[in-house]
Order: C-alpha cells, then structure tokens, then sequence
C-alpha cells in the first residue's frame, strides 16, 4: 500500500458513516485514522459477518471491504447489500460499496461489478485516489437523497406530498398501535379558495398556499407531521396527542389564518380554514385509511355547519 499523501484535515463531513472491513489489522487501521482524518465517521469490522452486523444496525453510508474476509467474503457482503436495498422500500438509504482487492484480473473484476460493487481499487492502493473515490461516492449519496427529498416534497408549499404524508400516516399508525400511544388526524381546507383564484388570479391563489402552509408549520412541532393532501387540503399528524389536545391544535392553527390578514401583490386578503379532526383513541383498532376517511367527514361537518371552524369525531 502507498501512502503517497500526508493526511490533511478536510471539512469535517460527520453526517456520513463510513465502514472499513478489512482483516489485515494494520491496513485496517491506517484506512480507519487516514478515513477520519478527511472528516468521515468511521466503522470498523475484522470481517465479513462484523462488517454485515454494523450495516444492519448502524446508518453506514459507504462501506469500503476486502474481497477476502474470514466469514462472509466481499462479493457476498455486497450480494447482502443489494438484496437488502431490494427488499427496502424506495426511501430506503443508498449504500455505496469500494471493494478493495488484491485481485486484478479482467474476471475478478468483473465478478465484483456484477454483484453489484460501485467501485474497486486494487492492492496496493494509493491513498489519494481513495480519498478522491470516496468523494464519488459521497456525491452519488448526496444527489439520491436529493431524488428521494424531492420525490417525498410538494414544490409549491415545501410540505410533504400527498403519498409521503399517507406512508408516514402509515408508519406513525403502527408505532401508536404498539406503543399504545394515541395519535390526532386533521384534516385542514382552505375556504371558498375557488373563489380567491377566480377573483385574483392563480398566481395569488398559489401566494395564499404557501403562505398558509408556512402558518401551518409555525403553529406545529417539529414532530408533527403535514403534508399537501390535495388542491387547497392539508393533512396533518399530530403524534401522541390526546383528544383535548387536538381541539386546541386545531383551533390554534385556524386561528393562525383567520386572525392575520394574508398580504398578497392584490392586496391583503381575508383566508379562512375549516378543520375536521379524529384522535386514534376513537377508533382504536382500525387503520390509518379508516381515520383520514372520519377526518374527512368531521371536515365535510365543519364546511356544512358554515366554515371557518373544527369539528371532532369521537
Ligand atoms: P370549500 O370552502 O367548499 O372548500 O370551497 P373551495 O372553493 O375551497 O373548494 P373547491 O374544491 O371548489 O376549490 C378548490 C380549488 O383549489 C379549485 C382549484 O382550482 C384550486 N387549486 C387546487 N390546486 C391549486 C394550486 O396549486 N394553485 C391554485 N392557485 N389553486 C389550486
Ligand atoms: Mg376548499
């Protein structure tokens, strides 16, 4: 191995896990010291069934291996890896893979990429092109998670889409379910908003919902979950919140809309909201469809009974 460059302290870049499976104790550790030194955060596993244990349990963002590991060899390690990325869902983290090896025929190598290696470096390696691999890999990473964000963002408002805020719905549902920890549907509707795009315009109908959903995130905590359900509706998830509670949340976010004029280039303009809401509490063992079809109705209520206004089934 050549070590052709002076570790030089780079920007620190502590959000990404790095994990060297290596069996040679010293390379390991020089790959470790050299690796944190540019900044990473770094794993470290003698061998194949170590290196599978952090993958499975610690948010490792590359993984740089040996091909020849005691245990699960490389090419097995990465079969792992891709079968698992397949069984994930599509949100599911990339994990990007240097195989390091000591072979360096045309076969080996193509026996690593057709298990589904990104990159190999052959032994000896030169320290500077590594640094310079992973920097490949940190930018492959960076652009998923930007496909994935913008996949999962409604570009108008910036809140969730409607299919991001239905699987977290999903996921929120069954955590409250096993840890018996009620959880608060609302669904919130803009008033009369046909008739703010008729009278001004869709580009003052499109100021007025981001200005709301802005109001909206104000009024939430930051583990409270809303997402654009539809045209002018907002679906909003309030973890571990009791019934009483909801009613104020509901009536505090309402307010935020109806109490402050909305400044747009036709003027400031009066916006109000209807809310209908549901606590898990009441419908304790049925799914996530189930309560966004009863919040939709206590909405229907809140419209029907004159608008700007909350309405709770319980
Ligand atoms: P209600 O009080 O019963 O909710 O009446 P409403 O007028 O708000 O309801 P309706 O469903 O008739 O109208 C919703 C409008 O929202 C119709 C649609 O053109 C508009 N809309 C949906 N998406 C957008 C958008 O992205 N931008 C703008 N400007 N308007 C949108
Ligand atoms: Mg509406």
């Amino acid at each position: 191995m050549r070590n052709n460059l002076k570790a030089r302290k780079t920007k620190p870049n502590k959000s990404i896990n790095v994990l060297i499976a290596e069996d040679d104790f010293i390379i390991c550790q020089e790959l470790a010291k050299t690796i944190t030194d540019w900044g990473y955060n770094t794993f470290i596993a003698k061998n194949g069934n170590e290196a599978w244990e952090i993958i499975q349990n610690k948010d490792v963002r590359i993984a740089i291996f040996d091909w020849m590991m005691p245990g699960i060899n490389g090419i097995e390690l990465c079969r792992k890896i891709r079968e698992r990325s397949h069984e994930q869902d599509n949100d599911a983290k990339y994990l990007y893979t240097i195989l390091l090896t000591g072979k360096d025929q045309q076969a080996d190598i193509i026996q690593g990429l057709s298990a589904g290696v990104d990159d190999y470096m052959t032994k000896p390696f030169d320290f500077l092109e590594l640094k310079f691999r992973i920097q490949k890999g940190v930018r492959i990473i960076e652009l998923e998670e930007k496909r994935i964000r913008l996949a999962s963002f409604d570009s108008l408002t910036e809140l969730w889409n409607r299919k991001k805020i239905f699987g977290l719905l999903n996921e929120e549902f069954e955590r409250s379910t096993r840890e018996n920890n009620p959880i608060g549907v609302i669904m919130a509707d803009i008033d009369q908003f046909k008739k703010i795009n008729d009278t001004y315009g869709h580009l003052v109908g499109d100021h007025v919902l981001v200005e709301i959903s802005s109001r909206f995130r104000k009024s939430l905590r930051e583990y409270d979950k809303i997402g654009r359900y539809g045209g002018d509706e907002f679906l909003i998830i309030i973890p571990g919140c009791k019934p009483e509670d909801l009613i104020i949340i509901a009536k505090r976010l309402r307010k935020s809309i109806s109490e402050k004029k909305i400044e747009t280039v036709a003027g400031p303009l009066n916006v109000t909201i209807s809310l209908g809401g549901v606590s898990s509490i009441s419908f304790p063992f049925d799914s996530p469809e189930k309560l966004i079809q009863a919040s939709d109705k206590a909405l229907y209520i809140a419209k029907s009974k004159g608008r700007n206004r909350e309405y709770f089934i319980h």
